[in-house]
């Protein structure tokens, strides 16, 4: 049945509804943590931080798949694109992102071919197209995007096509959180679950936040309404003392998740332990192409030699602790000064969805150190 859409007045007064009910629930200070790098944009376009009481606070985490790729991965990117037979395809804002000497969008300048797609099959064409070339798509990204990823390596293994390769590093969320919750030092009350992750994903390797550490978790859509209705269903999780992980996303969110793409996924790759920038090694957070698609594994098939000089971060750069909750970014000393997103000195400055992108577009100059 369709449903109809609602006027701008019925949606401030649900959203003001919910802004005192959200009131009306905290009775201490209280930690949330929005997972999602796309909730960090859309909490600060719809002004959530405005309506909520001031002992609420959101912090951001490891959520931008960008901001999360180490600077190895896009050394390793960079040293590819300088292989005069290499075609490198890429979603468009890991281009900006600095590894430890360059980026991709300055090896593009002088001259590599690093073209940017909408889509992991898009380079599976360009691989058909340029046969001449060889083609790495730069498989970054969570369980939202890792799915396609294997579906490019499953189409181009199928198609027969020699040319195509991966430089695979996808991520899993469910190991980084329990990694915060381990001892990083972060404190935190409840989470915001991904709604994207877990379409995939489903609910079930979330569970462990509440039946292991007692912390309770909800799934958000990315509307300023879902947001708020998910802090208010966490903040009644909270109340009641019994943690759960519920899912306000039911519109496109079930409960076992997408079981075709957690097949794929489980065709083509296989669990392994990662790195992510600025947090270090967490054990099982990653993803490796299995060996019977090892041929389309541009890590296994192109290895490249160990190389000295390559640097974690930039020098002051804190996207680590941010990541974390453990700062916020204007607590960076160099946001907004030597770090902005027209010149990024961190992976959290480049992306839309990057931590400190966000908080430097909607509250550069507002928001207390
Ligand atoms: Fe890194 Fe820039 Fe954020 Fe500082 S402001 S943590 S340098 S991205």
């Amino acid at each position: 049945m369709p449903t109809r859409k609602l006027t701008v007045d019925e949606i401030r007064r649900a959203a003001e509804h919910l802004a005192r009910d959200i009131e009306r629930l905290v009775r201490r200070p209280l930690r949330l943590m929005e997972v999602c790098g796309t909730h960090t944009v859309a909490i600060f376009r719809s002004g959530i931080r405005e309506l909520l009481p001031p002992e609420l606070e959101l912090v951001s985490g490891p959520g931008c798949p960008v901001c999360v790729t180490p600077a190895e991965y896009i050394d390793q990117a960079v040293r590819y694109s300088r292989q005069p037979d290499v075609l490198i395809a890429s979603f468009g804002d890991m281009l900006r992102v600095p590894g430890s000497f360059s980026s991709l969008l300055a090896e593009k300048a002088a001259g590599a071919d690093v073209r940017v797609v909408y889509s992991p099959l898009d380079a599976v064409q360009l691989a058909g197209e340029y046969p001449g070339k060889t083609v790495i798509f730069l498989a970054v990204g969570f369980e939202t995007t890792a799915p396609a990823a294997a579906a490019a390596i499953v189409t181009a293994e199928r198609a027969g096509l020699p040319n195509f390769l991966t430089l695979s590093a996808p991520k899993l969320v469910p190991p980084a959180l329990k990694h915060l919750l381990d001892g990083s030092g972060t404190q935190v009350d409840g989470f915001l679950l991904p709604g994207h992750v877990c379409a995939v994903t489903g609910l079930e390797p979330f569970g462990f936040l509440a039946v292991e550490y007692g912390v309770p978790a909800v799934v958000a859509g990315f509307e300023g309404l879902d947001i708020l209705q998910a802090i208010r269903a966490l903040l009644e999780n909270l109340a009641a003392g019994s943690p759960e992980i519920g899912n306000q996303y039911g519109r496109v969110v079930r409960a076992a998740g997408n079981p075709e793409a957690c097949h794929i996924l489980e065709e083509v790759y296989e669990p392994v332990d990662s790195r992510w920038r600025g947090i270090g090694d967490i054990p099982v957070s990653g993803l490796k192409v299995r060996e019977s698609y090892r041929r389309l594994d541009a890590a296994a098939v192109r290895p490249l030699p160990a190389i000295a000089g390559t640097k974690a971060a930039a020098d002051g750069c804190r996207c680590g602790q941010v990541l974390q909750g453990l700062i916020r970014p204007a607590q960076c000393p160099l946001f907004g000064r030597q770090c902005t997103p027209e010149r990024p000195v961190g992976a959290c400055m480049v992306s839309g969805e990057g931590t400190c992108a966000a908080w430097y577009k909607y509250g550069a100059g507002r928001w207390q150190q």
